[in-house]
């Protein structure tokens, strides 16, 4: 047999790995040649065979903390970039739970470019996130920057972020494919869409099924915006997979202004919810201020967010 229809038969082996394969359809079958040399058509089906829309038709829906992700519904998380004091992680758990968020979040380790940028405040951060939680009766999600973590955030977070520069850090998504937790995975800024969805068959084939994706925009030649918000390729994944899939719209733009146009483009993309920046002042942010909305900000964007706005999405 030649070595490329060796390589079909294999992936086609590996396609059959999902629980629930079902039968071939058109675009998966491929040319490739028989053992006697003569032509035959074998099934070329997607790597991530466990992430992919062909081994589970249905949506997976993902809890944590008691929100549904994934159900149909329109899931806002939100908060600050980094969680800098009590008293900020508290003012804006009320202020994004009053206009609507069904989900904190906060940075307690932040994956910083520069090593002599704001790092986060680690454990006391997480206290206080997971305080603030209670108090509004929020679920929280946060990154977890390392393995020896896990344990850790886990005890403080309902959701564990995994964030765009750590994709593809192997050690963490393993460990993370064993903890009870869901995992929010982040797209990373260099990633391919496969990449991407590899990186989530690590966390499901190590046995964690609650993956829920997010795209968080993509290096480019472009530098008006922080990143290229890859709509197209979200709405590309959820028909590749059937896992939900969210949007980060602060990451995504870098600016502040463009928040709301890229949180309603997401929802007529069919997203599953977002993750967005919002602090109590801007301004006075360690991290990400020029994308964080302040609560106002953030209060009128839930308005335009309604269920009739997002039906008509839909
Ligand atoms: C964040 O959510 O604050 C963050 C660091 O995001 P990303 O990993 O997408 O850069
Ligand atoms: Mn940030």
């Amino acid at each position: 047999m030649s070595t490329r229809a060796t390589q079909s038969v294999a992936l086609a082996v590996a396609g059959t790995a999902g629980r629930h394969a079902t039968k071939p359809r058109r675009e998966t079958l491929r040319p490739a040649v028989s053992p006697g040399g003569h032509p035959a058509v074998v099934r070329v089906a997607p790597p991530f065979a466990l992430a992919s829309r062909e081994s589970h038709l249905e949506n997976t829906v993902v809890e944590a903390g008691g929100v549904r992700i994934g159900a149909g519904n329109f899931v806002v998380m939100a908060g600050p970039c980094s969680v800098e004091s009590r008293r900020q992680i508290r003012e804006t758990a009320r202020a994004v739970k009053a206009a609507g968020a069904h989900v904190l979040r906060g940075g307690a380790y932040k994956p910083r470019t520069s090593p002599y940028d704001f790092q986060g405040l680690g454990r006391k951060a997480l206290e206080w996130l997971a305080e603030a939680g209670r108090e509004t009766g929020l679920p929280v999600v946060t990154e977890v920057l390392s393995p020896e973590d896990v344990d850790l955030v886990a005890e403080h977070a309902q959701l564990l972020q995994v964030g765009a520069r750590n994709m593809q850090n192997y050690a963490l998504l393993r460990r993370l494919s064993g903890t009870p937790r869901p995992v929010l995975l982040k797209r990373g800024p260099s990633a391919t869409i496969q990449e991407w969805l590899l990186a989530a068959e690590y966390l499901l084939s190590g046995g964690n099924r609650r993956v829920v994706l997010c795209e968080r925009g993509i290096r480019t030649f472009e530098t008006a915006t922080r990143n290229t918000l890859d709509l197209a390729g979200v709405a590309l994944v959820k028909q590749l997979t059937h896992l939900p899939v969210i949007v980060d719209p602060s990451h995504g733009t870098g600016k502040r202004a463009l928040v709301a146009p890229a949180s309603r483009a997401a929802a007529a993309v069919g997203a599953d919810g977002l993750l967005i920046e919002v602090h109590p002042c801007p301004e006075c942010a360690l991290s990400d201020g020029e994308q964080s909305l302040d609560p106002r900000q953030f209060a009128e964007l839930m308005r335009t967010l309604t269920p009739r706005t997002l039906a008509a999405c839909g």
